[in-house]
């Protein structure tokens, strides 16, 4: 291919994917990343100008799929082509959690220089669909007829691949079935009783955005409308009838976002029906789940997740368990390890600590305590006072450790460390540092959390090696 200004067509045998999830293929030297199209695929793709010399990676827009990759499927959503959200919908799911394996394993040989690491094939999920707990999206106005007249209905959306416009759709594959259930009969009932659509360009109007989310039983949904202001002089009502359409709804919350802004949750709920929360469970614990609360989307995932976590600080006496949010993997192995002595989660969010502290105490842990605070500083202050912590497990966001954290640990030099991790670039860039640092690497267990997506969970097991064991 001659590197000119002008965009022109060309075709691609796909070949790998992206981290995104876009296929990957090559033009003479240059690497063509075509976002819908996947390994297997001969694509016909529009190649962008201003390729000049030396530009060796470049992104293109899929035109047609000229031969389909046998691994391709139908994705079933009408969605698919605007939405996004979903990078592997097209590819069958054997093929999905073959590429999340692969991920890993290049991820630790490239960035951690870790060849020699065991990476088991990926876990899958027993449901590749229907599998989330939350549902979030923003509402639109939509005219019944075409031109201009007809009386305006609501619809609820979801935002086109790279942009802020809404886009009409009744739900979404991914979510629980009663989570679309609450979306619909949610958005039909405003609509009747004359709720105004806000508008993010304008800012007139009420209702922003609508939220489901569901027990893993399925048995409990809490419905919240987020409004633009306070005054909603027809939620009761919409509560009501809200309840009687989804028997599963326990409880309805106003959440009152008068800002400008993408952020969906404002600052302020008000309960219009029921306790304001619903229960859930997770390995037979109970956790409370209001509005704004952190919890894992994929439930009966995390369960699988949370038992390779807990095979893996097997043998634990005393537990650190860094970044641990509301005390989900904290509370699981206070339930889970034989002979733990002590548990201690650390959090950054006073919200999200009070939560743990709560979750501790309805479920009658006693061995589990919370310090609110940074992880470094923690770890360093554990670290600085001798603490007698023998395994430590980290659950940093996408980001990764600071090297602060990376440091303390290693000054803390505990006899085993379990990395959780949702991003492979970052985790083989930290499972590298703490192999230099004297850990051996033993084993990173590949987790589905989010089939459909690009996304990857990994569990990491690390040892402290002992003189004479070679790094790994
Ligand atoms: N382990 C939990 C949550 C993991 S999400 C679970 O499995 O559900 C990562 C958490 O790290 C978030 O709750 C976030 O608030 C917290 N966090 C982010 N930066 C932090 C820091 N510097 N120190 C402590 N916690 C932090």
């Amino acid at each position: 291919m001659t590197q000119t200004d002008r965009a022109r067509k060309v075709e691609l045998a796909i070949t790998d994917l992206g981290s995104e999830g876009q296929g990957i293929g090559r033009a003479g030297d240059l690497v063509v990343f075509v976002p819908g199209a996947l390994p297997g695929d001969r694509v016909e793709a529009l190649v962008p100008g201003g390729a000049g010399p030396g530009r060796r990676f470049l992104e293109a827009e899929l035109v047609r799929v000229v031969e389909p990759s046998p691994s391709r499927v139908d994705p079933a959503c009408l969605a698919a082509p605007d939405c996004g959200g979903c990078q592997l919908l097209a590819l069958s799911y054997p093929a999905q959690l073959e590429w999340k394996t692969k991920v890993v394993r290049e991820a630790l040989r490239r960035v951690g220089r870790l060849d020699s690491v065991e990476v088991p094939p990926c876990l899958g999920a027993p449901l590749p669909l229907g599998y989330r707990n939350k549902a979030q999206f923003p509402i639109v106005a939509v005219r019944q007829a075409k031109k201009g007249g007809g009386p305006v209905s609501l619809r609820s959306g979801l935002y086109r691949r790279g942009t802020h416009e809404v886009i009409p759709v009744e739900g979404c594959l991914l979510q629980h079935p009663t989570n679309n259930a609450v979306l619909a009969a949610a958005v039909r009932i405003a609509s009747e009783l004359g709720v105004t659509a806000y508008d993010e360009d304008t800012g007139v109007g009420l209702l922003r955005h609508v939220l489901a989310r569901v027990s893993q039983d399925g048995r409990q949904a809490m419905a919240v409308f987020v409004t633009s202001q306070v005054a909603f002089p027809m939620g009761r009502r919409l509560a009501a009838a809200l309840q009687q359409a989804v028997p599963e709804v326990r409880t309805v919350v106003q959440n009152i976002n008068p800002r400008r802004t993408n952020v969906v949750l404002g600052p302020r709920d008000v309960v219009l029906s029921g306790p304001g929360h619903i229960t859930d469970t997770l390995g037979g614990l109970r956790f409370r789940v209001s509005p704004s609360s952190f919890f894992q989307v994929n439930p009966s995932q995390t369960e699988v997740l949370y038992e390779v976590v807990a095979r893996m600080a097997s043998g634990a006496q005393r537990v650190a368990d860094i970044y641990c949010g509301v005390g989900t993997i904290t509370l699981f192995l206070a339930a889970r390890l034989k002979g733990l002595e002590e548990i201690v989660g650390v959090e950054l969010s006073l919200a999200a600590v009070r939560d743990a502290a709560a979750n501790a105490k309805a479920n009658g842990i006693r061995n589990a305590g919370f310090i609110c605070g940074d992880a470094a500083a923690v770890l360093a202050d554990m670290a600085g006072a001798g603490i007698p912590v023998d395994t430590v497990v980290l659950d940093p966001p996408r980001k990764g450790c600071e090297p602060a954290v990376l440091a303390a640990v290693l000054r803390l030099a505990c006899r085993r460390v379990v990395y959780v991790s949702c991003n492979p670039a970052t985790l083989a860039r930290d499972l590298g540092i703490l192999s230099a640092g004297g850990y051996l690497v033993r084993e990173v267990q590949p987790v589905d959390m989010f089939p459909q997506t690009a996304h990857v969970e990994c569990v990491a097991r690390l040892d402290r090696r002992e003189s004479g064991e070679g790094a790994g």
